[in-house]
């Protein structure tokens, strides 16, 4: 029964892991027989994913930890604990940790451009940056990298100059991390969402919200476990053959 699990047995590391796109992702990899670190930086949302994990798929551990991933020191930090509690190298990178901070191009302050390149490209970097290393120093076989973009990196979106750049940025990151890493048995691929309903696009005013739902051919909007299925094919052997590549998961807006 356990071998066919899809994901039996493998050790995935999910950043946002405490909230939406992150939280199913950890969920459904569960589920297919991973073990799971949650990585956020909120502890306690964190805790709260893996004591769901711990309840729901005892048969793997499950463990959270505290992370900015726009940092180089907590990074580093998570890399140390992250191997104190598994003695184990991670397959899986799943990057879910992402922020928004909305206003026209011309009111933008500048710390709300950085912060949020910080977080989402940045940090892009640092976290697989120091997953990879462990990979390749540890020969992992068949390794998975799985990164977070949007479709506002793809056609703008007003109001989101510094989100757009940023998740423009996490494909070209992930292309060419893929050319990379090919060498070393590692497939880098990017999951493009359209509207997913989460914490993060409930800060969307419900006038622009029905307005962008009525542009989604499907007419709903995502759920995050819809992108937890595309995380899990890129994650599995059924895409051994993909890599560099992005997927959209927007129910066909703007295709
Ligand atoms: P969410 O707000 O529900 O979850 C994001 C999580 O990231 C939160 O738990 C938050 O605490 C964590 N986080 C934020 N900053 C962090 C940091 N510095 N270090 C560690 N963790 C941090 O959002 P979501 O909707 O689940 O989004 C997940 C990813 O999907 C993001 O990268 C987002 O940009 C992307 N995305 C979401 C949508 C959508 O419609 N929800 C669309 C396109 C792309």
């Amino acid at each position: 029964m356990a071998a066919s699990l899809q994901l039996n047995k493998l050790f995935a590391v999910v950043t946002g892991g405490g909230s939406g796109i992150g939280r199913a992702v950890c969920h459904r990899f569960a589920k297919e027989g991973a073990s799971v670190a949650v990585v956020d930086i909120n502890s306690d949302h964190a805790q709260s994913t893996a004591n769901d994990l711990a309840v729901t798929h005892d048969e793997c551990k499950h463990a959270a930890f505290t992370a900015d991933v726009s940092s180089t020191w907590s990074v580093k930090q998570l890399t140390e604990n992250l191997l104190r509690s598994y003695k184990n190298t991670p397959t899986i990178l799943v990057h879910s940790a992402g922020i928004t901070k909305d206003s026209f191009m011309v009111k933008m302050d500048e710390k709300s451009f950085d912060d949020v390149i910080s977080v989402n490209l940045k940090g892009t970097f640092l976290v697989t940056q120091a997953i990879t290393k462990l990979m390749i120093d540890n020969k992992i076989k068949h390794g998975s990298i799985i990164t977070m973009a949007s479709i506002s990196g793809r056609v703008g979106n007003l109001g989101q100059c510094n989100y757009s750049a940023s998740k423009a940025g996490v494909e070209g990151f992930t292309k060419t991390i893929a050319k990379e890493l090919a060498r070393h048995d590692i497939r880098c691929n990017t999951v493009v969402p359209g509207w997913i309903q989460t914490p993060m696009t409930e800060a969307v005013p419900e006038k622009v919200m029905t307005k962008h739902l009525g542009m989604v051919p499907l007419g709903r909007l995502g759920q995050p476990e819809d992108v937890a299925d595309v995380c899990l094919f890129l994650a599995s052997e059924k895409s051994s053959y993909i890599t560099g590549a992005s997927i959209e998961v927007t129910g066909g807006l703007f295709m």
